[in-house]
């Protein structure tokens, strides 16, 4: 019970790698603070999670409302007095080409993938300072790839990936790591929500070919990741399917 006495808080644990993620580290002896908007699949993630014996606290939380986000660290903390763990995993992928897009998508993408995270590492910091705790952010191979069709979701996610590295430059002679995971294919509900019809069709037919990772996969990344020693900071994690090129 490596994180024992631990408080983790994980956006966007509703569904997939949050929803393992709040798993693995409530396995792991962590009081885990779950948030996202769909509050009746939070609700059985909580049950599930304290019928094991582990301490939660469920907060409704839409990541683009600043002040949602200041709520949602302040209740973790009067709740459990410390944060220890921000797991940033909130995200929306909404492939689809540039070319007469639908540019209210490239907003919710932005405000979810981007500036939530960032909403969220600033609620979180004072927090983070004070126990030298880590901040994990979820990114992806379209944070370090680009590819045909993905250019608002590569934007955002290489966003992540320079908000991320300038933040760890500046925190991590405090004590306070700052993780990046970048996972390649994982199924999940991610892609249920591309209305691009033909962004989908490719997608679909690359998961048909592809041995995609479990979202259990990246949750042990997260696990091994804030387990190390203080000494340690894992700054980076790529893990795609073997079958991904
Ligand atoms: P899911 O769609 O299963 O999970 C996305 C989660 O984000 C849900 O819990 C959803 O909860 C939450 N979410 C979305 N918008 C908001 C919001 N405005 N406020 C709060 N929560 C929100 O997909 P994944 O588990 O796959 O995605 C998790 C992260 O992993 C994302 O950042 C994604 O970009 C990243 N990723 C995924 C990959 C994949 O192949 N699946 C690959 C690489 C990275 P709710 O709707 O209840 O609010």
């Amino acid at each position: 019970m490596t994180l024992n006495g631990k408080v983790a808080l994980v956006t966007g644990a509703s569904s997939g790698i949050g929803e393992a993620t709040a798993e693995e580290l409530a396995a792991a002896g962590a009081s885990v603070v779950i948030g996202a908007r769909r509050t009746d699949r939070l609700a059985a993630l909580e049950d599930r999670l304290t019928a094991t014996g582990t301490k939660v606290l469920s907060v409704e939380l839409d990541v683009t409302d600043q002040d949602a986000c200041q709520a949602a660290v302040q209740a973790a903390v009067d709740q459990f007095g410390q944060l220890d763990v921000l797991v940033n995993n909130a995200g929306v992928m909404l492939l689809g080409s540039i070319v007469g897009a639908d540019t209210t998508e490239w907003t919710r993408m932005i405000n979810t993938n981007v500036l939530g995270l960032m909403y969220m590492t600033d609620a979180a910091l004072p927090h983070l300072l004070a126990s030298k705790g880590s901040i994990v952010q979820m990114s992806s191979v379209a944070g370090r790839v680009a590819r045909l069709g993905s250019g608002v979701y590569n934007a955002s996610k290489w966003a992540v990936g320079a908000f991320s590295e300038s933040l760890r430059q500046e925190v991590t002679d405090k004590g306070v790591r700052v993780v990046l995971i970048e996972p390649g294919m994982v199924d999940t509900e991610l892609r249920d929500h591309i209305t691009d019809q033909n962004a989908k069709a490719a997608i679909e037919e690359r998961a048909s070919r592809t041995r995609q990772l479990q979202a259990a996969d990246i949750a042990k990344a997260v696990l091994y990741a804030v387990t190390q020693p203080d000494y340690v900071a894992v700054n980076e994690i790529l893990i795609r399917p073997t079958d991904q090129v």
